[in-house]
């Protein structure tokens, strides 16, 4: 519901002229600067370590996975474009026979791939390439050495990190059926590797021994899912996925996303909560990351504290960032703009921002580069394309694809987030003088 001047509430009940109001969120629609969803293959690659990405595209999709995510040396690529021709374009018939003889030819020189994904693309999209049925009947042709799935990354359907949310969505139902009779958790969620460690270290401490990670670090690893499965996000821009976990009778535990140190207490306490664990094992568990973190924050918020910040609409990360930055770092988010904000999974981290800071969604590209200027942030976080312009008008930035491409989550990285948002003040500080 929209009063047509873009502004509408979060809840049925708002108050649509006052922005400043607790719920009150600007929705705009209009040109728009984000990656597509293609890009989440520069970390899923990294993730599944026998899955294989094949995006079904053009040159266009070609270059920007292979830009985004450089030359791979010491391995063997684990993504590729089948490229579209003009020919594909005029006879779909044509178009699956070719793609059928793609894939032959790689999984018959790649016995190391488990897990194909057809990555679905605008131009596949446009001349309605049905994917889907051609994963079907290449799972066919080969179930059971390599399973056949595919989703869609296309710029026309999907914004950057929703290409994340869409691939894990599909890996969903090839989880097997969990009977456990005990509650077992589950983390949502591609993380790094070492991320991924250490939180599985402070859950045993905890004395959680049994937790599951989703996705899989390998194909044939995709963990167990039924109705007592309880799953914690460690990605705010998982709806998909949720809906299909949910599908299956999992309960999603609600939290703070696990950036800083005190949304990563937070998203360790609902897991705490749920499995019973005491207030005395947890503070014994997480205490000692906790106050490591927060001593390892205290000089960033010195040089953080009281600056402004603007987010333009990325990564979906927009509203746990600024909750991060101004309740543990004394910013000042100005606007926090997000492609799409799903309320109820960013419940507990929109809660916290301040009351003052104004929420949006979608983007009107135009309208939210004046509303940017008009206000002067110190920092404005954005993609690649706005970074540039607005550098040379003096505004510090922060490439918002940076916070997806390195480790951000948990408590051992709280200082690293931090930094990499006072980086930029720093640097235009050095050029002032
Ligand atoms: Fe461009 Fe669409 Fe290909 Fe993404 S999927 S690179 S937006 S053509």
């Amino acid at each position: 519901m929209s009063d047509g001047s873009g502004f509408a509430p979060i809840e049925p009940a708002g108050d649509l002229g006052d922005l400043t109001s607790p719920g009150a969120v600007l929705r705009e629609r209009g040109q728009r600067e984000v990656f597509c969803g293609l890009t989440g293959i520069v970390w899923l690659h990294r993730k599944i370590q026998d899955a294989f990405f094949l995006v079904v595209g053009s040159r266009t999709c070609a270059h920007l996975i292979q830009s985004a995510a450089g030359v791979m040396v010491f391995a063997e690529p684990r993504f590729a474009t089948a490229i579209m021709e003009e020919r594909d374009l005029a006879g779909l018939a044509d178009a699956n026979e070719e793609l059928d003889r793609i894939v032959d030819r790689l999984l018959a020189r790649r016995p190391d791939i488990k897990l194909l994904f057809l990555v679905g693309s605008c131009p596949s999209e446009v001349i309605k390439l049905d994917l889907s049925r051609a994963a079907g009947r290449l799972n066919a042709r080969h179930s059971p050495t390599v399973r056949v799935l595919n989703y869609s990354g296309s710029g026309i359907e999907t914004t950057f990190t929703q290409g994340e949310d869409a691939c894990l969505a599909s890996l969903v139902p090839e989880a097997p059926v969990s009977d456990s009779a005990t509650p077992e958790l589950l983390v949502v969620g591609a993380l790094p590797d070492i991320v991924e460690d250490q939180f599985q270290r402070l859950f045993a401490q905890m004395g959680l021994g049994q937790v599951a990670f989703f996705p899989p670090r390998r194909a044939g690893a995709i963990p167990a899912i039924g109705p007592n499965t309880r799953f914690l996000l460690a990605q705010p821009f998982l709806t998909d996925t949720t809906r299909a976990l949910e599908g299956r009778g999992a309960v999603r535990l609600s939290a703070q996303f696990p950036f800083g140190a005190e949304g990563t207490t937070n998203w360790f306490a609902a897991a705490a909560k749920a499995f019973g664990v005491s207030p005395k094992r947890f503070d014994e568990a997480i205490g000692p990351a906790r106050a490591r973190a927060q001593r390892a924050l205290e000089p960033l918020r010195t040089e953080l504290q009281d600056r402004s910040i603007f987010f333009f609409p990325d990564s979906q990360l927009e509203p746990c960032l600024a909750r991060f930055l101004s309740q543990e770092l004394g910013m000042r988010p100005l606007e926090v703009g997000s492609p799409y904000l799903n309320q109820e999974l960013l419940g507990p981290d929109l809660a916290a921002l301040p009351r003052e800071t104004v929420i949006s969604e979608g983007q009107d590209v135009d309208r939210q580069l004046d509303r940017c200027r008009a206000q002067k942030p110190d920092l404005v976080v954005c993609g690649l394309g706005l970074a540039n312009p607005l550098e040379r008008e003096g505004m510090a930035t922060k490439w918002s694809i940076e916070l997806v491409f390195s480790p951000v989550h948990g408590f051992d990285c709280a200082a690293d987030l931090a930094n990499l948002f006072a980086r930029p003040l720093r640097r235009r500080a050095a050029l002032k003088v």
